[in-house]
């Protein structure tokens, strides 16, 4: 069976460290889904459209990669696009607290889905996109955490 992994998350913005968890998880699975999942009530710092170009331009060569965005249950949205695994990065014990939780109640909603974990790369552990945003708002440079160029259309 084709091994299929969505890596679910805001991605506002997609960092360095999402990328390092997406290239190692192309080692485990043949195909992987990044999906960006909006929800309506909340709003954006950086586009839905911007961001997913911007993705896509990182990952332009790589056919085992996909990007979708959806506004619903993660768990659905797995079972929708065919993926059997969630991706997800573990920074730190309160990244574990909150996916322990998430993952279980993931696999409760769809029985066949499993949640597979990768420890950030220490290097990346303290880029986070709560951080990007707050530098970009101050107008701080960016460019160090994010693998493709941000001014760049
Ligand atoms: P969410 O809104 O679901 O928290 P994020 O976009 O912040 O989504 O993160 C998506 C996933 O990427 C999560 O599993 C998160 O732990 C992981 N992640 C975030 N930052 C990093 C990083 N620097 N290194 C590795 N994984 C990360």
């Amino acid at each position: 069976m084709k091994k299929v992994a969505l890596f679910p998350g805001s991605f506002d913005p997609f960092t360095k460290g999402h990328a390092d968890i997406v290239k190692r998880g192309l080692k485990l699975f043949d195909e992987i889904i990044i999906g960006i999942g909006t929800n309506s009530a909340k709003k954006r710092y950086f586009s839905l459209e911007m961001m997913t170009d911007k993705i896509r331009e990182t990952f332009k060569d790589n056919e085992h990669i996909k990007i979708i965005s959806y506004d619903d249950l993660t768990a659905n949205a797995a079972h929708q696009h065919g993926a059997n695994f969630l991706l997800r990065g573990l920074r730190n014990t309160t990244d574990f607290e909150y996916e322990n939780t998430i993952s279980q109640v993931n696999r409760h909603l769809v029985g066949e889905l499993e949640t597979v974990f990768l420890i950030t790369s220490p290097e990346l552990a303290p880029i986070s996109s709560t951080i990007v945003r707050e530098l970009h708002k101050y107008g701080a440079k960016v460019d160090d955490y994010l693998p493709y160029d941000l001014e760049e259309n």
